[in-house]
């Protein structure tokens, strides 16, 4: 076949395919374009999952009767002057192409009128071409209605999904938006039903509870933080509150969603040690930074950025959160069972001053630039003070005393933390020690878990295992870290296959933090253990040097707290209420 140039449907319509991939893509781009025309309110209305009619009407700013025929044209733009401005994108759109995109693979309409013109305009365009600009009446803002979908690109329409998944994805994406912009009013409707829509008075919160309801909402820790040209807010769970899936995290830049992995995974290891394995949290994380520092021209969905320091942002990220977390963490509360009737609830007191003192800060006018870096001032996250210890009780508990009370501590839990962070600490330094085992030991593992194993062969040597392949389904044990000298190698190699989720993808440092919490568990004491008064200080001594002393590495309480303050109430020795 001879070198042709292609013709110009087939052009636009392999562009249109970068940007319009399902009825969620157009409705992203109107909703952004609407955004970019400053509206304050913005109503979405869809028929069949947006198959057959998306429609998107905005208060905006409007576009002239004598540019609407631009607005539908490839690379026709009001959001760019010059070349220099591609590196200092302060708009959502700037490409020029979501129009003529849409315009190529549907029936598209756009009624529009400015403020101040005699009357409106629209114009239609269909499969590509479009027809002549009329004058009609309408009130300002703009009207875009996107009809029969792919109409011309069958191929597209076998590939769109159940309508449930397809409407699914437009919710998620009006949820998203309407949480980036607290003060526009969405509304998301479906034939004659109102599935979502915000009041767009700012209340952040509000939102929060129409997505995952009041008590959940309630819960969500409010972030905020700053730093020269950079800032960050918005929602994260504290480490009780958990999904199965990554996907109610999300992230804005500069007002734009984005997908973006490294954030993802700094935000992952913000919470280390603190979540259950196969646990993630909800965020909703909305950072502000020069424009010049992001460059958004990267995808033509425009749904990555790079960023030109991203070290500086990814920890600046991580700092962030992992403060908001440390600060908040309560001590687990006392369950009100062993209190009778009279459950002290200190700890959720303590929670609701914060959570209320936080909130008074900032609707505060006086909490001026002064107050850079955390807003509000979260108290110092506190580890656990010196203690002495008591003794040891069940077999599974020890007692300690503090200068604030008693302390009883779950010894498994304890010292699954305590080999954990001893070995994480050896391996960020890239030295674990490894000590190897006198005869080797072999291990046979059923098929799955052998093939899992396999795959992390070179993660566990990482970790201080020496494992090889040793026939079908079996492995020789070389070596084991030194932490786990006395340890059973088998054990250590089953902790590992079991419950590995297959399906998920974490990164090589997030899989290795996750083997390394397997392990500890299965190879920490166990309650029903009695250990020596020298075990239990050591124990003890392990734990305070810790940097998360008061969860294992799986999320769970190590400790329980008595304040002096609680054990006064019981006794009656303290106004009782
Ligand atoms: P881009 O957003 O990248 O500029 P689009 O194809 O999405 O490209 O839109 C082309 C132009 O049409 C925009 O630059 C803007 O001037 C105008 N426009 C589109 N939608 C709207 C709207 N809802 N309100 C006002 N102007 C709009
Ligand atoms: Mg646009």
């Amino acid at each position: 076949m001879s070198i042709r140039l292609l013709p110009p449907e087939v052009v636009a319509q392999i562009a249109a395919g970068e940007v319009i991939e399902r009825p969620a893509s157009v409705v992203k781009e109107l909703v952004e374009n609407a955004l970019d025309a400053g509206a304050r309110s913005i109503s979405i209305s869809i028929e069949a999952a947006g198959r057959e009619r998306i429609q998107v009407v905005d208060d905006g700013a409007g576009i002239p009767a004598d540019e609407i025929a631009l607005a539908v044209t490839r690379h026709a733009t009001s959001k760019l002057a010059r070349p220099e401005d591609l590196f200092r994108i302060s708009s959502l759109g700037f490409r020029g192409e979501a129009l003529a995109s849409i315009g190529a693979v549907s029936r598209l309409t756009i009624t529009s009128k400015v403020a101040g013109a005699a009357g409106g305009a629209r114009i239609r365009v269909e499969g590509g071409r479009a027809g002549k600009v009329e004058r009609v009446g309408a009130p300002v803002g703009t009207a875009v209605r996107v009809e029969n979908l792919f109409y011309n690109v069958p191929a597209r329409l076998k590939f769109l999904k159940a309508d449930i998944t397809e409407r699914r994805a437009i919710d998620t994406l009006i949820t998203r938006y309407a949480l980036a912009y607290p003060q526009v009013r969405f509304r998301l409707s479906e034939g004659e039903r109102i599935t979502f829509q915000t009041a767009g008075d700012g209340d952040r919160r509000a939102i929060l509870a129409a997505l995952y309801g009041v008590e959940t909402a309630k819960q969500l820790l409010e972030l905020q933080a700053e730093e020269e040209s950079i800032r960050v807010r918005g929602f994260i769970s504290p480490s009780s509150l958990t999904r199965s899936n990554r996907k109610e995290i999300t992230f804005f830049i500069n007002g734009r969603w984005v997908q973006d992995v490294p954030l993802t995974s700094v935000l992952l290891q913000a919470y280390h040690t603190l979540l259950m394995v196969g646990r993630y949290p909800l965020a909703a994380l909305f950072i502000e930074i020069a424009p010049q520092e992001v460059d958004v021209n990267v995808h033509p969905a425009k749904a990555e950025v790079r960023f030109r320091n991203a070290e500086r942002v990814l920890g600046f990220v991580q700092r962030a959160v992992r403060r908001a977390l440390l600060a908040y963490a309560p001590l687990p509360a006392v369950p009100a069972s062993v209190w009778g009737a009279r459950p002290p609830a200190a700890n959720l007191d303590w929670q609701v001053a914060h959570a209320e003192a936080a909130r008074a800060t900032e609707a505060s006018p006086a909490a001026g630039p002064e107050e850079a870096g955390l807003n509000p001032p979260w108290p110092t996250a506190p580890r656990l003070p010196l203690l002495r210890l008591v003794g040891q009780i069940g077999a599974a508990y020890l007692v300690a005393e503090g200068p604030d009370g008693l302390y009883l501590i779950d010894q498994h839990a304890a010292h699954e933390r305590v080999l954990f962070e001893k070995l994480m600490i050896q391996h960020a330094m890239r030295n674990v020690l490894s000590q190897a085992l006198l005869t080797p030991a072999v291990v046979q593992l059923p098929p799955a878990g052998a093939r899992l194993l396999s795959e992390q062969l070179p993660a566990l040597q990482r970790l201080g295992f020496e494992v090889e392949e040793f026939g079908a389904n079996t492995f020789q044990v070389r070596a084991v870290p030194s932490l786990f000298a006395n340890g059973d190698p088998s054990l250590a190699l089953h902790a590992i296959v079991e419950d590995f989720e297959e399906d998920e993808r974490p990164l090589q440092d997030e899989i290795e933090k996750r083997l390394a919490a397997r392990v500890c568990k299965r190879l920490a004491v166990r309650a029903g253990q009695t250990l020596s008064p020298e075990e239990q200080r050591a124990l003890l001594s392990d734990l305070e040097r810790c940097e998360s002393p008061r969860t294992c590495p799986h999320g769970r309480p190590t400790m329980i707290h008595l304040s002096v303050e609680v054990l006064e109430r019981q006794f009656g020795r303290r106004g009782a209420r």
